[in-house]
């Protein structure tokens, strides 16, 4: 490559590399495994992880016991993904089957045999400036990279209100899990981190609870499990959904699904974030007040531990949830 220089620029541009252990050896896009170096992106395309762009987060767990690595609920991501793209009309040229066949694929070929992440990224790849994009074809990554799970340690964090509103479907709709609404996210994980508190939560327009800038919420009132509804502005989770039919086969609980006012967060027994990057994760204080003894609720501790027990596969049930990867 040659670089000119520029007055304003004299010297070349920096080449900027990873180091070899920082990231996997391959990645996959639009219908190859790649080489990590090669997988590039010409600076003009602009659609590349900007304005239209979606992208999903999957997790593959692995059973301690057998060593069985386990994608989880792939299905179900590889459907919201392609919900996404269809609400963004985007034309991809891969199905979620195919997509869930790549990603056991690349976990293979980058030997990822614990717990890993899952990162699909769908963009429109002519995009070079701001246009409606239709006409755009669909260029789709998949990442994969090693993660270390919080679930069962007794991690916890101290919550907010956010200042900051959620986006609202006739706006940037939450049922897209698209870059873009992220912008709303992080104005408030800023703004929550430098007040002192570890996540924000958002309420809608309408001044409900709503959800955290990448999870889903519940708490518990009475013993009575509480999640504010889809349509109160949040994104559809897979992980609310499965942990809704957790509590009601395996903790026998009434789950209910409405509106939930912020200052039922204060009189909450136990609250706690859900989601496939927050797995579950208990809040010990909301706007200062304390949640419960400030630990683990016990009902987010056995649910805590079913959920933990059925993405390793050491709970035999829920089978359709998991497809078993072979690293053979
Ligand atoms: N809400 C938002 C805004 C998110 O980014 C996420 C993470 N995907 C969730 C909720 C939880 O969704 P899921 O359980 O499908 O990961």
């Amino acid at each position: 490559m040659t670089v000119i220089p520029t007055a304003a620029t004299p010297h070349p541009a920096p080449v900027i590399t990873h180091a070899e252990e920082d990231h996997p050896a391959y990645l996959w896009r639009d219908g190859h495994i790649l080489p990590w170096a090669d997988a590039n992106v010409h600076a003009s395309s602009l659609g590349w992880s900007t304005m239209a762009a979606v992208f999903e987060g999957i997790k593959a767990y692995a059973n301690p016991h057998t060593g069985v690595q386990w994608g989880w609920q792939f299905a179900e991501h590889y459907q919201r993904f392609a919900q996404s793209m269809r609400l963004q009309r985007m034309r991809p040229e891969f199905t979620p089957v195919e997509l869930a066949d790549i990603s056991r694929e690349l976990l293979r070929a980058n030997g990822h045999t614990g717990d890993t992440y899952i990162r699909p990224l769908a963009w429109l790849s002519d995009v070079t400036w701001f246009t409606d994009g239709e006409s755009s074809r669909t260029s789709i990554v998949i990442i994969t990279e090693p993660f270390s799970s919080h679930l069962r340690t007794g991690r916890t964090v101290k919550s907010c209100i956010s200042t900051w509103i959620r986006v609202g479907d006739n706006q940037l709709s939450p049922r897209v899990k698209c870059i873009s609404n992220y912008q709303n996210s992080r104005l408030a994980l800023i703004e929550a981190k430098r007040n002192g508190f570890d996540q924000p939560i958002l309420l809608n327009q309408a001044g409900k609870v709503t959800e955290g800038p990448a999870s889903c919420l519940f708490l518990v009132r009475d013993g009575v499990m509480i999640t504010p509804s889809l349509t109160s502005g949040v994104l559809e989770s897979i992980t609310r959904t499965a942990l809704i039919r957790l509590c009601r086969e395996e903790l026998g609980l009434t789950v209910q699904e409405r509106d939930v006012d912020r200052t039922e967060l204060y009189v909450a027994d136990e609250i706690f974030f859900c989601g496939t990057g927050a797995e579950m994760l208990p809040v010990s204080s909301i706007d200062h007040f304390q949640v419960g003894d400030g630990g683990v609720g016990p009902l987010t501790s056995r649910l805590e531990k079913v959920f933990h027990d059925v993405v390793r596969g050491i709970h035999p049930g829920y089978s359709n949830w998991r497809t078993p990867v072979s690293h053979a």
